[in-house]
């Protein structure tokens, strides 16, 4: 049976920074929404238009749109095993959504990973945070600096710091997080899936306590 990961947590706690260094590991493809919404940006899509007028206000995009994009990735050939999701779902209707999903592609949700993290750690995360064009790779201008500032240690394309990590749309992220969000906490914690793992760590222990559980 797939093997499907749900990394839950705010704003700039890790997810995609862990995504990253776990995926391999888990034999399990990393899908990324916001990834895919910045795809579909670079690419200048009708979906990417739509999402980019939602992420510039750190709002979310609806879930219709959002659910049409997910299945579209969860339907292609490198999913078929599972894959570790990483910023879907955000809304209690995107988790009822992949439910459904799953049960068409043959899969259920089986751990959820819940990456705690402070206010003021994900403000002075996302702050200081610089993408790399091509792929996404994240770096931190203080915790986690690319060898050459500006350019990308994995794959040498230019790093940029995205719109959304302005002061002013963080806080509005984190604060639609806690409203539309944080309810998946309880949602998944009563199918007894979910377990938390503190994200006020370095990256190496975060990930560690990561596969502590998820390699098992
Ligand atoms: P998310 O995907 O949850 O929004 P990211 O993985 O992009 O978060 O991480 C946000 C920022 O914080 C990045 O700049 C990343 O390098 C940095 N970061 C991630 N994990 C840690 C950590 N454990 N300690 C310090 N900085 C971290
Ligand atoms: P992220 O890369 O996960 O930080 O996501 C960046 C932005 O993309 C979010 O602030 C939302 O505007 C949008 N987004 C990403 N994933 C979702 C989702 N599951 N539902 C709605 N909007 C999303």
């Amino acid at each position: 049976m797939a093997t499907y990961i749900v990394l839950l947590g705010p704003p700039g706690v890790g997810k995609g920074t862990q995504a990253k260094n776990i995926a391999a590991t888990l034999h399990l493809p990393h899908v990324s929404s916001g990834d895919l919404f910045r795809e579909n940006i670079k690419n200048n899509t009708t979906l990417g238009n739509l999402a980019q007028t939602y992420i510039n206000k750190g709002e979310l995009v609806p879930d219709d749109v959002t659910i049409g994009m997910i299945r579209e990735r969860l339907s292609r050939a490198d999913c078929q095993a599972g894959a570790l999701l990483d910023g879907f779902p955000r809304t209690t209707v995107q988790a009822e959504a992949l439910e459904m999903l799953l049960v068409e592609f043959g899969g259920t949700v089986n751990h959820v990973p819940y990456i705690t993290g402070t206010e003021s750690t994900l403000v002075e995360r996302l702050g200081g945070r610089w993408t790399c064009k091509a792929q996404g790779h994240t770096y931190h201008e203080k915790f986690n600096p690319p060898v050459k500032a500006g350019i990308c240690d994995i794959d040498g394309s230019d790093l940029y710091q995205r719109d959304d990590d302005k002061t002013e749309t963080v806080l509005r992220r984190i604060q639609v997080y806690f409203a539309q969000t944080a309810p998946l906490i309880a949602y998944y914690r009563e199918r007894g899936i979910l377990f938390e793992v503190d994200g006020n760590q370095s990256i190496e222990k975060v990930t560690a306590d990561l596969l502590a559980v998820l390699e098992k």
